[in-house]
């Protein structure tokens, strides 16, 4: 027989403590690429993230696609490489990517439990800490300087004295800690239950692909209770699956409210999927495989020493202090019914994520990476995309690794920007770009707009 010894225990562990030279808060596209940037730079670095699992909304909300990646023309190229390079063959080799064309640009489907499993993998193999499960509650300062963060997890709590911060929180969760301030807006920003759909018939996938079901929904939304009037559906070719991005719903910060915009956003869902099965034939008999986490778009953001401005965004001008790029679109989700679109058509178009907009303007060591950069809500519409979040994740990790003890206000320029040259110069062609069809180029010119 097992012997199965037990012993009675009590609470003894008040809390756990850890030293770091980094430490980054969220593991979405900006944390993980800041986190494995620093940890190759030489840096200890821990991870904190309040899921249990890596990658934000890259991974949990079932997003579908890259965004921001590309240059925009005939024949994007890529312009945000690093470790995005791995995690693009990774997907890559597993038969977990697919390129289209979307908006003038390209974008990329890609699976994301493949992209979860990446994401876990190359932290494991590198030297970050990753602590999962860990809701950020408390933050110390010394005068301008970050000194430490405290975390509860479901087995207890957790320090981490640290030299240098990156909010990657998306909510500015480590700005709003310390009580510096942070921007909110005062209008709705809808985010969006994202869902994937399984056993519609393959072989009409024209009759939904891309932006063609805003049409019918438009007309018929009211029937259906549905909030929104536009939106898409995409087929991921060979998979039988399609994500669907046909819901908006509120996204507020408080604990009840936040809790409520999440179960309401899960009935929209629903409601969208008979309204599928009852307007498109394909979808007669089409099933939710998965709920993505609720899809929030722009909550809290930070104060920097600059705002990103839209009209910077237009202009495309190149800031002596950039360390991202990318030509996506400004896409507004400022009304329940749908979002409006400010395109740049042209093939040159480029804009800029400044350092000045990333570094909190009372802190000397605390900066922001990917949706929570200081800019104005046009601006954030575009560079929140997921191409610039993983060039901001790697540019917070150069900015801290090149400080030394100066503030991030106050950086060797020239230095950083030699180290991001290929994020801010380069343009690459990618293999999984080749097949891509002149036909599909016409079509997409032809209805990209909503
Ligand atoms: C519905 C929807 C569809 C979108 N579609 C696309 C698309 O197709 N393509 C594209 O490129 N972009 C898309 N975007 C935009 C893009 O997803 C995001 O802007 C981008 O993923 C943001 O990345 P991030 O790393 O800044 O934040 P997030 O991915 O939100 O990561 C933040 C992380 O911080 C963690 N965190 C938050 N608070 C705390 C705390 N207190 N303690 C510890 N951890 C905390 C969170 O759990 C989370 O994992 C979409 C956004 C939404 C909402």
């Amino acid at each position: 027989m097992i012997d199965r010894k037990t012993r009675t225990v009590r609470k003894t562990i008040e809390k756990q403590t850890i030293d770091a030279d980094v430490c980054v808060v969220g593991a979405g596209a900006a944390g993980i690429m800041a986190a494995l940037t620093s940890a190759r730079l030489g840096r200890r670095t821990v991870l904190l993230e309040a899921m249990p699992t890596l990658g934000g909304q890259l991974v949990g909300t079932l997003l579908g696609t890259i965004c921001g990646l590309y240059s925009n023309g005939p024949r994007p190229r890529r312009v945000t490489f690093g470790a995005v390079d791995e995690m693009l063959h990774y997907l890559d080799a597993a038969k977990a990517l697919h390129a289209r064309r979307a908006l003038n640009s390209l974008v990329l489907q890609y699976d994301e439990t493949i992209c979860g499993r990446w994401a876990e993998e190359a932290s494991s193999n590198s030297t970050v800490e990753v602590v999962l499960g860990a809701v950020l509650r408390e933050v110390r300062m010394d005068g301008r300087q970050v000194t430490s963060l405290h975390v509860a997890t479901r087995w207890g709590d957790l320090e981490v004295r640290c030299k240098g911060v990156v909010d990657a929180s998306g909510d500015a969760t480590v700005a709003w800690h310390a009580g510096l301030e942070v921007r909110e807006a005062t209008t709705p920003h809808w985010g969006t239950q994202m869902v994937t759909i399984e056993n519609f018939d393959q072989r009409a996938v024209a009759e939904f692909d891309g932006f063609h079901v805003a049409q019918v929904l438009k007309e018929k939304r009211s029937q259906y209770g549905l909030a929104r009037e536009d939106g898409f559906i995409f087929a991921f070719p060979g998979r039988n699956v399609a994500t669907v991005n046909l819901t908006h719903m509120p996204n507020p910060t408080d604990p009840i409210g936040s809790s409520r915009a999440a179960l309401e956003g899960r009935d929209q869902a629903d409601r969208i999927l008979t309204f599928l099965r009852t307007e498109l034939p394909s979808m007669r008999d089409a099933r939710i495989r998965a709920y993505g986490l609720p899809g929030i778009r722009q909550t809290r953001w930070f104060v920097s020493a600059h705002q990103l401005s839209i009209e910077e965004v237009r202009s495309g001008k190149r800031p002596e202090d950039a360390v991202a790029r990318c030509s996506w679109p400004v896409e507004a989700h400022d009304t329940a019914e749908g979002v409006s679109w400010e395109t740049f058509d042209g093939d040159d178009h480029m804009h800029y994520v400044p350092l000045r907009s990333m570094v909190h303007r009372d802190a000397d060591n605390l900066i922001a990476a990917g949706r929570c950069i200081d800019g104005d809500t046009a601006a954030l519409a575009s560079v929140r995309v997921m191409g610039p979040c993983f060039a901001m994740g790697q540019a917070a990790a150069h900015a801290l690794d090149i400080r030394g003890d100066r503030s991030l206000h106050d950086i060797d320029l020239p230095g950083f920007s030699a180290r991001l040259k290929p994020n801010l110069e380069e343009f690459r062609k990618d293999p999984w770009t080749e097949d891509l069809r002149e036909d599909e180029i016409v079509r997409e010119r032809a209805d990209a707009h909503v």
